[in-house]
């Protein structure tokens, strides 16, 4: 993202915003087999927030993860990066996103994008999303193949 497209950002929630929308949207979870509800808010470069929750299904491998139904929403909605991102989930510990969703993150986030991960109280800790999947697999691995 340009220096310009950033500065035209207005109203950027902060942290508490984000981790109070990640906790309020955890309740539409559905999640009649694990129990384990998740929520996710996110701020994107269209300077809107989009939040998901945990949807499961019957068939297992047809759940999506809270962070994915977010991402899903934003990018669909025409953003292109994610500046932020907040996750809570039913769990006293902090709510670390599974690997599927650090992969489809570090397609449109920075190095340096920060998570907010909660647990289900809105207690969190911050990570930068290098800490959380260092090395990551990018369209720019497959560029050196000729
Ligand atoms: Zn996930």
């Amino acid at each position: 993202m340009s220096e310009s497209e950033n500065t035209t950002i207005k109203n950027t929630p902060d942290s508490g915003e984000l981790v109070s929308l990640a906790v309020k949207v955890r309740e539409n979870a559905y999640a009649p087999y694990s129990n384990f509800r998740v929520g996710a808010a996110l701020f994107a470069d269209n300077g809107k927030i989009y939040t998901g929750c945990n949807v499961e299904n019957a068939s297992y491998g047809a759940a999506i993860c809270a962070e994915r139904t977010a991402i899903v929403k934003a990018i669909s909605d025409g953003a292109k990066n994610i500046l932020a991102i907040a996750v809570s989930s039913d769990s006293n510990l902090p709510t670390m996103p599974c690997g599927i969703c650090r992969q489809v993150l570090s397609e449109f986030c920075s190095s340096d994008m920060p998570l907010f991960l909660s647990n289900r109280n809105g207690e969190y800790k911050v990570f930068s999303f290098e800490e959380l999947l260092p090395h990551s697999f990018k369209q720019s691995d497959m560029e050196d193949v000729k």
